[in-house]
């Protein structure tokens, strides 16, 4: 059973939501309304922490960021994929159908290839590490569990 809309109130809760998401994609990696459905629970969470300020720093959360915003504009074939990322605009001459099954394998932009150590990566791996990050985000933020009353990052994660 799944939490209705109005048990859904904080970040955390949002993040549980991408979990269950990403566990979904995982069982059908090719479904691209999942993968889509993924990256946009991704990219809403800087917004439920107030800190859109994180995408400046984190290359993760850009990547989000563009499959979620422009995703559905982009042509069915890499190079365009690429060209958005790169270019931050989408074409006239859009292809709104099958357009997940080819970024299921992401060619990252230079920038972002550099941050990520990759140039290309597939969609299940990308989700896995969204993931990681918001859960690494997240022990780090909370109270630390020593009872220190800092910040685990602050304190015995430091
Ligand atoms: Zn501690």
């Amino acid at each position: 059973m799944q939490p209705g809309l109005f048990q859904m109130k904080t970040a955390k809760d949002l993040f549980a939501k991408l979990e269950w998401e990403f566990e979904n994609f995982r069982k059908d990696p090719s479904n691209p309304w999942i993968a889509f459905n993924f990256f946009v629970t991704a990219e809403h969470l800087p917004d439920w922490i107030n800190r859109k300020d994180l995408k400046g720093n984190h290359s993760i959360l850009r990547i989000c960021s563009h499959l979620a915003n422009s995703g559905k504009h982009y042509k069915s074939n890499k190079k365009s994929v690429v060209d958005a990322f790169r270019n931050g605009v989408v074409d006239e001459d859009v292809c709104e159908n099958g357009v997940f099954e080819e970024w299921l394998t992401i060619r990252l932009p230079e920038e972002e290839a550099n941050t990520m150590k990759t140039s290309e990566i597939d969609g299940i791996p990308l989700a896995e590490k969204v993931v990681e990050w918001w859960r690494n985000y997240f022990r780090d933020n909370d109270k630390c569990s020593c009872g220190s009353g800092l910040k685990y990052k602050k304190c015995c994660g430091n």
